[in-house]
């Protein structure tokens, strides 16, 4: 089993050659903002790419036509954050700001359970991307995943049975996990989090009613 490092060095390497979907993208490239060391890592991972491609004997394209349509039909990546002054929140990393368009005093945050709050920016089949808000000590209730989930730490921490996570670092859970992340005790926990699929509840049912109840 692959750990958090290493799916965090691949996830980095996904993100670099362009095919991550795009709330993914958005996390991985705040958690380059964020952590100056993976910021390193992604620019030598694209150094790389670009030899390998000047290394690279040309091949003639195949249906040129129909693929330079289907480039320009794409909607365009956030690459280059751009965002009206009363919306920047210097607390925030530029990709996330200009993906969420909200100062963190602005978001419109829901309850998701006592203690526990959520913004949903976007959603999808099969996708979601949110702000999640944890009080201190608050748990998640036990889950396991169908599907992939990264959460990108904006502020505070969290643990969970791999160990901390703090402000920068990104936990990245597949169908091999199953845990419950509690937000450490000193101050609040604010996560920006994208599932590329639904997360199931698992676990004993009196530790999941527990923690939907946060005692
Ligand atoms: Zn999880």
């Amino acid at each position: 089993m692959l750990l958090n490092l290493e799916r965090l060095d691949l996830l980095i390497a996904h993100y670099v050659a362009g095919c991550l979907p795009e709330p993914a993208h958005i996390l991985v490239g705040s958690h380059l903002e964020m952590q100056p060391s993976s910021g390193r890592l992604a620019d030598s991972l694209d150094h790389l790419a670009g030899e390998t491609l000047d290394a690279t004997m040309p091949l003639a394209l195949s249906s040129r036509d129909e693929r330079l349509q289907t480039i320009f039909a794409s909607r365009p990546r956030i690459d280059a954050p751009s965002l009206m002054a009363d919306r920047r929140d210097p607390r925030l990393p530029r990709f996330l700001n200009a993906y969420a368009g909200r100062r963190l005093d602005d978001v419109p945050w829901k309850m998701k359970l006592p203690g526990l709050r959520q913004h949903v920016i976007e959603k999808s089949s099969g996708m979601e991307a949110s702000l999640l808000w944890a009080r201190p000590g608050r748990a998640l209730p036990h889950h396991r995943h169908r599907g992939l989930e990264l959460t990108l730490v904006l502020q505070g921490a969290f643990e969970d049975h791999r160990g901390a996570f703090g402000q920068g670092d990104v936990s990245v859970a597949d169908e091999t996990i199953v845990h419950r992340p509690v937000a450490t005790n000193d101050s609040p926990c604010l996560c920006f989090s994208v599932l590329l699929a639904p997360i199931a509840l698992s676990g004993p049912t009196f530790r999941i009613v527990a923690d939907i109840l946060g005692v």
